[in-house]
């Protein structure tokens, strides 16, 4: 697969040579023992690949060891159900990837008997497969010489070539990639790709780059003209913006109204307790009937708070105020919401809930413990699901 577009080559064939040698002696001697490296098998590189975008490998373990004893092979995950997937996944964040990684095994299984293919074009076909993974997983698990860039190789790419414009935007994204092509190697090209992340991870680190041990030092721009903090430059990104949100839990009959969220979006899939932002000028108590009125056609009666959660998702700071609220009317129906169901605080556990979500479900399973939902309605009828 061509992926230079015919351009001139930015790099001389001496520079080429030498960088090579380096990084691949370096990783050899200073490479991390990391559970996805014990062997090339296409399916664990896969995930491990789709685990570490966005997040940090001492994260990314425990998940790795979890996912795999959970589905150990291509055909095990596409048999699962998104939700076994995501609750596996739960508490890694970005579930969107979770979803697509479920979705693209499914579509290998049916449309290639469950293999991996050495096959640019059907990897380019598959959900949530984008210039990254392609190249991660064709250049470790086949050999493929395709280049990959992310945070680390581009910081290292940028330093090392002295890039001053921002790596996230057009010439220098394409300049990048570009570079990154040009540097592979004929053989050992995954190790290579390797290399160039795990030098950004333990050596041309973002604050303070540990040159004196860089195997590459000699050929750094960066360097020569200490320029290492200010090198990769990033314009600024969207402002932070402060969210009020309001969260409620319905209690009836000794069962919570739990809610799935939209197929598309944020936490796409997910269960959660209703939630939504609050208005202006509004109490957390109304917005807590209003939610419940318009995403559930539930009427309640709003109690106790059970507790305030702070998060961050990208450039958004959210606190989400949640209450107690005692049911009193109306069957669960939703033009929202995927599904609505009323479930036993001990079958929570069951459900993939976001971080926040599973913190207020264990604030509420802390806050009936002992009082046996004390505020259900005497005489309530058998909760229904839709
Ligand atoms: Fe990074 Fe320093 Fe190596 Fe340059 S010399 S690539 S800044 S660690």
């Amino acid at each position: 697969m061509d992926l230079s577009n015919g351009r001139a080559p930015i790099t001389q064939p001496a520079l080429r040579r030498r960088l090579r040698s380096r990084l691949l002696k370096w990783f050899a001697r200073h490479r991390r023992d990391l559970p996805w490296r014990h062997d090339t098998d296409p399916y664990r590189v896969w995930v491990s690949e789709v685990m570490l975008q966005q997040t940090q490998v001492a994260t990314v373990i425990p998940y790795f060891y979890r996912f795999l004893q959970a589905f150990p092979t291509l055909t095990d995950l596409a048999a699962a159900s998104e939700q076994e997937v995501l609750r596996v996944w739960e508490g890694l964040g970005y579930y969107r990837r979770a979803v697509n990684l479920h979705r693209a095994a499914r579509q290998l299984v049916k449309g290639h008997d469950g293999r991996m293919p050495d096959d640019a074009r059907i990897w380019w076909q598959l959900p949530g497969v984008g210039r990254y993974i392609l190249g991660a997983v064709l250049s470790q698990a086949f050999g493929r010489r395709l280049p990959i860039i992310e945070a680390n190789s581009e910081r290292v790419l940028c330093r090392l070539f002295g890039q001053r414009n921002d790596p996230r935007k057009n010439p220098a994204r394409r300049w990048l990639w570009q570079v990154a092509e040009e540097l592979l190697p004929m053989r050992r090209v995954g190790d290579f790709n390797q290399a160039l992340m795990e030098l950004g991870a333990l050596v041309c680190t973002p604050v303070t780059p540990h040159c004196a041990e860089c195997p590459v030092s000699g050929d750094c721009q960066a360097r020569r003209k200490r320029q290492q903090q200010a090198i990769p430059y990033w314009t600024s990104g969207p402002a932070k913006v402060e969210v009020s949100e309001t969260g409620v839990v319905v209690l009836r009959g000794g069962r919570v109204l739990l809610v799935q969220r939209p197929q598309q979006g944020r936490w796409a899939g997910m269960w959660e307790f209703p939630r939504g932002p609050l208005g202006k000028q509004e109490s957390h108590e109304q917005a807590a009937l209003r939610l419940l009125r318009d995403l559930t056609s539930i009427r309640a009666e709003v109690g106790e708070k059970l507790l305030t959660v702070r998060h961050t998702v990208t450039h958004h700071h959210i606190t989400l105020v949640c209450f107690e609220a005692r049911y009193r009317s109306g069957r669960f129906r939703s033009k929202y919401y995927r599904d609505g169901r009323w479930v036993r605080p001990e079958e929570l556990a069951a459900f993939p809930l976001s971080t926040p979500q599973r913190r207020l479900a264990r604030a509420l399973q802390s806050a009936t413990n002992g009082r046996s939902f004390s505020n259900q309605i005497p005489g309530d009828r058998t909760p229904e699901s839709r």
